[in-house]
């Protein structure tokens, strides 16, 4: 059934009331990401097409960089920004701002864009419509197009688990592929998500192309177990029309705590190297991450990659210098 709009109404079942499901959060045994015991929905019923309008080709409106870093810093902190993006300067294209909720809520994404540009460092920043409205998302896409940043990266957003804790109401008013519409209707260079290992896996590539027609200019392809499956999976994306640029995850891992905070998002399988370099020295950490994305480089169709996790839980500032050592190995480069 389709609404007004032509788009398929929302399934009252999915927590996330999504219309194009489903998200990256399923569980390995095609359980909802919100409640296990719930079946989602999307996993048993047909792919729904993008019913907006549908954006000819994938114009890329700037290069796609090579190396993309994540930011871990103390949310809310301008003064840790500073110190991170101090080690993290030169080391990196760009760095992936996450859009955390709950206990690690930060400050707004387009402040971050701010804080980043004052920084002089490259940011994507993460835009997830977990508890904004679309009308603040529209507020905050303005903003980012206003800052300047590298691309935003569309999401849908995990569930995190302050409801009725804290008292506040749950909002999913839109998803991602709302969100990537109205993106590039703001002029942003746009990203999103592919997360192969979530099920259904034989639809994910599917459902990447009904981002790609929405809009979607590069993918993120989350962590699926290595360059093999990063490789089948674009390949099928490309056979379903996801024609984009791809960069893909590759974990940085220094530890027992870095690798268990990575390992626990919904909807990914890490890499064997990841719990080789969790028992690594800092200069071994480097050496594994480093050999890691090499490999992903020569992947097909990969054009960068993300250092994607916390790379130490000793502090932000080891895992800056852990990520920028990293960084500048990859891109050739010496950071100061
Ligand atoms: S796994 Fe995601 S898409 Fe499926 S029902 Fe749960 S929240 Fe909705």
């Amino acid at each position: 059934m389709n609404d007004t709009s032509g788009h398929p109404t929302p399934v009252a079942a999915c927590p996330k009331t999504m219309a194009y499901g489903p998200c990256g959060g399923v569980r390995p045994d095609g359980g909802c990401e919100v409640d296990p015991a719930f079946p989602c929905p999307f996993v048993t019923s047909p792919l729904r097409s993008w019913a907006g309008a549908r954006r000819p080709g994938p114009p890329v409106a700037a290069a796609t960089p090579t190396v993309v870093t994540d930011l871990h810093v103390q949310p809310r902190s301008t003064g840790s920004l500073q110190a991170v993006t101090a080690t993290l300067r030169g080391s990196c294209d760009a760095v992936l701002v996450g859009d955390h909720g709950g206990a690690r809520n930060d400050f707004p994404p387009s402040h971050m864009a701010l804080l980043l540009r004052d920084a002089g460092v490259g940011a994507w920043v993460t835009l997830s419509c977990r508890d904004r409205n679309r009308v603040a998302l529209a507020a905050e896409l303005a903003a980012l197009a206003d800052v300047g940043v590298v691309g935003v990266h569309c999401v849908t957003g995990d569930w995190q688990g302050l409801a009725g804790a804290s008292g506040e109401r749950k909002v999913f008013d839109l998803e991602c592929l709302y969100l990537i519409d109205q993106a590039r209707s703001a002029g942003l260079l746009v990203s999103v998500a592919g997360t192969p290992a979530a099920p259904p896996v034989e639809l994910r590539p599917r459902r990447l192309a009904e981002k790609v027609a929405a809009g979607a200019q590069v993918c993120f392809v989350n962590h699926c177990g290595g360059p093999g499956p990063v490789r089948r999976y674009i390949e099928a994306a490309h056979e379903a029309g996801a024609a984009v640029p791809f960069i893909a995850c590759v974990a940085v891992t220094g530890d027992r705590g870095s690798l268990t905070s990575l390992a626990r998002l919904p909807g990914i399988v890490l890499d064997q190297a990841a719990e080789r370099e969790a028992q690594s020295d800092a200069s071994g950490t480097v050496d594994v991450a480093v050999a890691a994305a090499a490999r992903m480089l020569d992947v097909e169709g990969v054009a960068g990659v993300n250092l994607s996790g916390a790379a130490s839980s000793a502090s932000y500032g080891a895992s800056a210098a852990i990520m920028a050592a990293v960084g500048a190995r990859l891109l050739g480069r010496s950071v100061a």
